[in-house]
């Protein structure tokens, strides 16, 4: 798998991080030593041991160099390094959202401004739902698709240290069939509809597919994302038939697989699940109609399933809004949205893996942590959601060396939230401190200005 470089900033950002750092120990003790340049200690209150499902008390996390250097229990900063009181907060690692499309967004106007928008009025307001993705506490997002591989240029940007936002691993296009969920010509009038190809992420066989993931390889695409059912948000008939074939989906996994890429599946139906798992898949989004054959093989072959429980709840509820949607859309979205929050339910009873998505852009960018909510009331412990948007999400971006925990040599991406979510999980949707690779973006509820 091709990813981004992790480590990449302005230094602009770093000096500036030590200075709010500076500024943030005075008075703290040990202030009129020397800061040592470029470390800076973390005092939590508590913090989550996402690895092993603990809360732990009173804890230091030693940062030098966008990485945790170590994790001492009690509250002692090193000798000169500068200090940020997190001592009425429970620190945890950067929240991960396994499905997101951030660089587009929900609104009553969406299906009419597609004829009046160009891609660059997309990528300009993209900036904005990145920022508002990183302040909520989602330090690293997995992008399920877009329209032009527009996310990869947001990506390079973040890395670039030109624009705030969440590390970006990105699917570009999503691959799928002639009128199927990843048509973007659908519902249109016939002379506005368009014969799309695999460069379009259009595919009609094998062929058509080990070439579609090669495109996305050329394009410097991080994942694959195919969609194996109909959706929601589309203009086609249903929301839930099989809509590529086994042979299909085996030919991109294999590609796919053969460059490194994992495969995420966008599936509602219980037959194009089944197809998804046999195919080798590596996660079943949405999943809405996920049956127990379904749940078995994806515990015999260690499939994820993201829940994308929000998503489905906002369009139940805006179907019911007199025009916000199309007519064909508001009817599939009452139908298939109320159900995925009991599948989830379902599916943690039965033991599959999951990791935490949310489908962001079907609602606003920013709400990602009401999912946490979601999957509670679906009947999973606390401690659990937290670790599916932490090390499990980790393991299904294949890079839980880096992320998922905090631990020494892992990236220092850390997050507080004021209280104990184990007692209270609405807490997660008021993150307090974001750092993302030893830079902080929010101190005390406030966003920083790091100059960008
Ligand atoms: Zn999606």
């Amino acid at each position: 798998m091709r990813y981004p470089s992790l480590l990449n900033r302005s230094s602009a950002a770093r000096a500036l991080t030590a200075g709010i750092a500076a500024l943030l120990s005075a008075g703290l003790g040990g202030a009129a030593e020397a800061p040592a340049p470029g470390v800076t200690a973390l005092l939590c209150g508590h913090l989550i041991d996402t690895a092993a499902g603990k809360v732990l008390g009173e804890t230091t996390i030693v940062i030098e160099g966008g990485r945790v250097k170590e994790v001492r229990s009690g509250l002692q900063a090193p000798a000169g390094a500068t200090a940020i009181d997190l001592k009425t907060q429970t620190c945890m690692p950067g929240l991960i959202d396994s499905h997101t499309h951030i660089t587009g967004q929900t609104s009553r106007t969406e299906y009419v401004d597609r004829y009046h928008w160009n891609l660059s009025d997309y990528v300009i307001r993209s900036t904005v739902y990145a920022r508002r993705t990183l302040l909520a506490g989602f330090t690293t997002i997995r992008n399920l698709g877009d329209s032009a591989n527009e996310s990869a240029a947001l990506r390079n940007a973040i890395n670039a240290g030109v624009v705030p936002g969440p590390r970006i691993f990105t699917a570009g296009k999503a691959i799928g069939s002639t009128g199927g969920h990843a048509d973007p010509t659908d519902g249109l009038r016939q002379d506005l509809m368009k014969d799309l190809g695999s460069v379009d992420g259009i595919i009609n066989s094998p062929e058509d597919a080990v070439k579609a993931v090669r495109e996305h390889y050329k394009l410097g695409d991080d994942v694959i994302k195919i969609m194996p059912s109909g959706g929601v948000l589309d203009e086609g008939g249903s929301g839930d038939n099989s809509q590529m074939t086994l042979e299909e989906i085996r030919a991109v996994v294999t590609t796919a697989h053969d460059y490194g890429f994992a495969v995420a599946a966008h599936a509602h139906g219980a037959e194009a699940i089944r197809r998804a798992v046999l195919g080798g898949v590596d996660s079943i989004e949405h999943g809405t109609y996920m049956d127990a054959e379904d749940m078995k093989l994806m515990v015999e072959h260690g499939t994820y399933f993201v829940p994308t429980i929000i998503a489905g709840d906002f369009v139940a509820r805006q179907a019911k809004v007199p025009g916000y949607y199309p007519a064909t859309i508001a009817r599939k979205a009452s139908e298939i949205g109320p159900l995925i929050q009991a599948t989830a339910g379902r599916a943690y009873k039965a033991h599959v893996k999951i990791a935490f998505g949310t489908d962001a852009a079907v609602y606003p960018h920013g709400e990602n942590a009401h999912e946490f909510e979601l999957m509670v009331g679906a009947g999973m412990p606390p401690m659990f959601v937290i670790q599916a948007a932490t090390v499990n999400a980790a393991a299904l971006l294949r890079h839980d060396k880096d992320l998922g925990s905090v631990a020494a040599g892992k990236l220092a991406d850390v997050v507080a939230v004021p209280g104990n979510p184990i007692d209270d999980i609405s807490l997660m949707k008021r993150v307090s401190f974001v750092m993302k690779e030893g830079v902080v973006y929010k101190v005390n509820s406030v966003p920083v200005d790091t100059g960008l």
